[in-house]
């Protein structure tokens, strides 16, 4: 075996391992806010791993080994139960799921959602998951049938990463999702060329034109959170705001009434 196949293959261990014992998993919680008044409305729950020996491993990492050798709906379950178990109760409007388009290819995925959700006492419209382009386009039709039987039921879903894709706009936008997530490849060149700037107002504008929110994604500058609330953004995340919070200091924040972060944001507790 080379290296690179080995070293894999040891993570691979690890990570099932980590599932097992699910102490060195973390979920983590990003606050979101309203563009106008800047006020806490959400979170986003993101998955930490902290490893025994090579200390954190980056989501994008290790996210994608799980959908390669198939522990993806572990994980994904793992997240999902820890999300509405904490951030349930909390006093905010919707709590953010990534959703993996292999958790979504499960037939029986929206009904251990709506299990869960019976289970921790969370109200289905506060639950929100989070998918990307391809697990909307080249999803199946038991992806498909997930989605309607959850937002049937009150779950909303939005699309993540936005824009990041191939697909037209305009068709993206024919799907049934109730908000659009503009890609931080997008939120970054603000303010760089009339161009890039022109892209990020048609997108809020189309998505409005067909009654879908709107939240842009990776804010790092007042300059780029002037021209998103300027063009009608509806909801705001990023470092600029906040970082995201362990869930005993989202905890804090939500005690001390935070609506409003520090002027430097919330750091990362
Ligand atoms: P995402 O869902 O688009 O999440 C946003 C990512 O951008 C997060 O990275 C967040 O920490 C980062 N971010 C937020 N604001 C800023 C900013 O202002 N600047 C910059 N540079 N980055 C910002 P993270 O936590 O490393 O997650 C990376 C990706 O991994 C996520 O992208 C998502 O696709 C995936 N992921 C994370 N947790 C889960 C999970 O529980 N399940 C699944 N399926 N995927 C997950
Ligand atoms: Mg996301
Ligand atoms: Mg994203």
């Amino acid at each position: 075996m080379s290296q690179a196949v080995r070293q894999r293959r040891e993570l691979e261990i690890d990570l099932s391992r980590a599932l097992k014992s699910g102490t060195e998993l973390e979920v983590v919680f990003q606050p979101l806010f309203t563009a106008g008044e800047l006020a806490l409305s959400g979170v986003e729950a993101l998955v930490r791993w902290h490893h025994p020996r090579v200390g954190a491993v980056s989501p994008y990492t290790f996210i994608a080994l799980a959908e390669e050798c198939g522990l993806i709906n572990q994980l994904g379950d793992l997240v999902l139960r820890r999300a509405c178990m904490v951030a349930g109760g909390w006093d905010l409007e919707t709590v953010s799921v990534n959703v993996s388009a292999i958790q979504l290819r499960q037939a029986d995925f929206a009904e251990r959602v709506m299990a869960l959700l019976d289970e921790t006492g969370m109200q289905p419209h506060r639950l929100e998951i989070e998918v990307t382009e391809s697990t909307l386009i080249g999803g199946s039709e038991t992806s498909a049938r997930n989605l309607s039987a959850l937002r049937a039921a009150g779950v909303k879903v939005a699309l993540d990463d936005f824009g990041t894709g191939y697909s037209s706009l305009s068709y993206l936008l024919r799907l049934e999702v109730d908000r659009i997530k503009i890609d931080r490849s997008f939120v970054r060149h603000i303010g760089e060329s009339a161009q890039s700037d022109s892209i990020v107002r048609a997108i809020v504008t189309m998505a409005h034109a067909v009654g879908v929110a709107v939240t842009a994604e990776g804010v790092e500058s007042e300059e780029q959170k002037n021209f998103l609330v300027a063009v009608g953004c509806d909801h705001l995340q990023g470092y600029l705001l906040s970082q995201p919070q362990s869930a005993l200091r989202m905890v804090e924040l939500i005690a001390g009434k935070a609506s409003r972060p520090a002027k430097s944001g919330f750091e990362a507790a």
